[in-house]
Order: C-alpha cells, then structure tokens, then sequence
C-alpha cells in the first residue's frame, strides 16, 4: 500500500487500506490480450548466467536486464515515472479539496445538516461522515478516475471496463462508509469525554481499529472485490506445501485470488493476523510464472510469514499512528485558535474539524513518503533474502523481478529508489539473485551433471 494517515475518522480506514496495499505487494497480465509491451513470458537463463567456472553476478545481471525489450522497458519507466509526479498532484489536489470544503463553509453546513437530523451526537457523526465521504469522492473523481481507471488501461494494466471499475469503486465507498463510520464515532466520542488526554486514547483506539482490520480484511474484506480459492492443482500445490513444511510454516492450503479480474499484474501476498494469516497467489502468476518463478515468488513471501513481517508492521505503524496523534494535538489546536471561527468550527470534538484532519493528516503523509517506503522496501529485501535462501531458485527470482518490471521501473538511480519504491527495484533483485547463485553455483553445476 503506499500508505498513510488516521485520526477521527477515515485516516484511521485511510492508512489501514495503505497497510493492506503495501502487503498487496507486486501484482501480472490478464486473460486474453496481452499488451504488446509486456515483459516475455518466459526469459531463457541468458549465457551469462549460466553456472561455470567464471560465472560473474555483475556480468550475469547485465545479460538478465539486456533480454527485456526496449519498448517493454520504457513504458514501464514511463509508467512508473509518472507516479512520482502523481504522488504530487494527489497531495495538492487533496489539500485543495479539503481546504474548499472548509473554507467555503461546506463543513460546518453538513454538521449543521446532521444536527438537524438528529439529537444523537454518535449518529450526527455518522451522517457527518456519509455527507464528508460522498462529497470528497465527487470532488475527487476526476483525478481518481483517470488514475485508477484511464491510466491503468493506457499502460495496459488494467483489463475491466468502465462498469465493473465503477462497482467496485462503489463497494471500497461503502467499506470506507461502514468502517470509517464505525472508527469516527469511537473516536469523536472519546475526544468530547477525554478533552485533554484525547490525543493518548484516540491513538489507543485507532491502533486496536487498525489491528483488527489486518485481522479480518482477508475474510471479510477482500472477498467483497475478488474470489478466493484454496488452491488444488497438486503440481502446483505439493511443491508449495513442500517448501512450507521444510520452512516451519504449519499451512495446509495455499490461496489463489482471482487478480486478472481487475489488473495484469502479477503477485502474491501474505494477509491477516494470527489465525486469519495466509499466503495467496494470484491468478496472473499461476498463468504466466514458470514452476521455477512460482517456487521463488513463494520462498518471498514465506519469508514474510517466517519473519514476523505483519505483526512487526503492526507494531511499527502503531509507533506512526502515537506520532501522529501528538502531530494532531499540536496543530490541530494551532490552527482552529487561528481559523476556527472563520471555518465555523466549534473545537477538536466538532465533527466538522473532519476535513482540516485530512488536511493535515496529507501534508504528514506527503512529507513521510520516503520514510515509509524505505521501510516497506526493508522489510521486502529481507523477505527476498530470506526466499532466496529457501526456494534456491534465483533464476526464477530474476524472472520474476522481469516480469514485475511491467509496473515498476526497472533500473532506477539509487536516491530514486530511496524516495519512490517501496520494494527493491527490478535490477537490484536480479543482481541479488546472481549473487546469491554465484555463491552457490555448486547446486547447478551438479545439476547440469546429471
Ligand atoms: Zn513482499
């Protein structure tokens, strides 16, 4: 997820979804057309990479990066490049949202909207948030149209129409509605009884919120958008299992989504918490990865699960969430002594403070970035370390990185990887993979032997 944001309300959904998105991971191409850009489906293991006696990783990688096509390579930087530019413009279009909704009164109209509806504090919350939400979204639309829908089509990414786009952009709104609803009402009533230590509490809650919402996502949540299946092709699943058992993974089923539902990416994740945890492929990787891609994109995401990486990653965004409900407490206050009565709103437990909560909450985001993905692509270089070392497959890891390189530029600058990729780019894989197989090359020599 790219990710980012909570307090009252929606941060709260906001920086959960971010969370799922960041385990989302890598995604591949759909059923039928494939775009003439795509990466092959198939690299051979070029000569240079072959196992001898002066096998070189530098040399090896190089001779991995020179079978991608130059027309595949540069819609993917293209595609990829325009991201950074987009995470600008989502910014500043968001904070312009929010600052309309605020300084033309329009906050303080749909609480005073609410409060004529009912004498209920929790229930004008939740009508405040309905109203907020709807309004946002149609004030959003046209950038969140032509990013998630026209965008992901111009690149051939994506492979819905504009209907089913549409319907389930409508149930995430009515996720967001229920969610959000539920987190802002909780938390507005803890703001208005605990004026002063709110801050404390609100971060309390809202860690729990988060925590649960890791928990129940891949049962409740995600299946509202895709199908999930347990896996039962045996020649798929045996060597999966296999590679489970020898790591300690107790898991007797393997997942499969149907992604090319929606996109041509190819992924797998590891979702949930505790008894909810498991690993899923998608159907992209089923269709297009080799046995010897699938092997390693598995080992990846073992070391996930093997590692600890979601609770750890509970625990590290609960330390941002404490941050930035002290951020809060010290603008929040800043800002309404200065522009509180021209915005008509009452105080931090006035349910129109909504939208400058937002604002402040994508200005913290904004800055935070680089940090964040610097920790989510830590966390992904240890998980292909860790895979590496299981699935002994880094010829299947460099296909893989080729085939994640539809998305995600292939040979970034390093402080352009430090800023904007939140997993180690395409050619700092490969080469990890050419290193760890330099280092071992006895296995495929032997190999080659028989
Ligand atoms: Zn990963």
């Amino acid at each position: 997820m790219n990710c980012r944001k909570m307090k009252f309300a929606g941060l709260a959904v906001l920086a959960m979804l971010v969370f799922a998105s960041a385990f989302h991971a890598q995604q591949t191409p759909g059923p039928g057309e494939k775009p003439t850009t795509a990466m092959p489906d198939l690299v051979q293991v070029p000569a240079a990479a072959q196992p001898s006696a002066h096998f070189d990783a530098d040399a090896a990688t190089e001779a991995y990066l020179a079978q991608i096509p130059a027309s595949a390579r540069s819609r993917s930087d293209a595609y990829f490049e325009g991201g950074y530019w987009l995470i600008l413009w989502d910014f500043l279009y968001g904070v312009a949202i929010y600052f309309m909704v605020l300084h033309f009164g329009w906050s303080a109209g749909m609480r005073n909207f609410a409060e004529r509806i009912t004498r209920f504090k929790p229930l004008q919350t939740l009508i405040y948030w309905t109203e907020f939400l709807i309004v946002t979204t149609i004030l959003g639309a046209p950038l969140g149209i032509y990013e998630g829908f026209f965008r992901e089509r111009q690149y051939g990414l994506a492979t819905q129409t504009f209907g089913p786009w549409l319907s389930d952009q409508l149930i995430i709104l009515v996720v967001n509605l229920i969610l959000g609803g539920v987190v802002s009402m909780v938390l507005f009533g803890v703001v208005r009884r605990l004026p002063r230590t709110w801050w404390i509490w609100g971060a309390g809650v809202s860690i729990f919120f988060f925590t649960f919402f890791i928990m129940i996502a891949p049962v409740y949540i995600f299946p509202l958008l895709n199908k999930y299946t347990v896996l039962d092709d045996p020649k798929i699943t045996q060597p999966i299992l296999s590679l489970a058992r020898a790591n300690g993974i107790p898991a007797q089923k393997v997942y499969q989504v149907d992604a090319s539902r929606q996109t041509t990416r190819m992924s797998a994740n590891v979702s949930g918490f505790g008894h909810t945890m498991r690993i899923t492929l998608n159907d992209n990787l089923l269709r297009r990865g080799s046995p010897e891609e699938i092997q390693a994109v598995m080992g990846h995401e073992m070391g996930h699960y093997v590692l600890h990486h979601i609770p750890k990653d509970i625990l590290y965004y609960s330390v941002v969430i404490v941050i930035f409900f002290a951020f809060l407490r010290w603008s929040l206050e800043g800002c309404l002594a200065r522009w509180g009565a021209r915005w008509q709103v009452r105080g931090i437990g006035d349910t129109a403070v909504i939208p400058l909560v937002f604002l402040l909450g994508s200005l913290l985001g904004f800055v935070y970035t680089p940090f964040l993905n610097t920790h989510v692509r830590t966390t992904e270089h240890e998980a292909d370390m860790y895979g590496l070392n299981a699935s002994r497959q880094p010829d299947g890891f460099a296909q893989a990185a080729i085939h994640l390189g539809e998305y995600r530029k292939m040979n970034p600058g390093p402080v352009e990887e430090w800023i904007f990729f939140d997993h180690p780019s395409g050619r700092n894989r490969i080469h990890d993979a050419m290193r760890w197989k330099a280092e071992n090359l006895q296995l495929f020599t032997q190999k080659a032997d028989h």
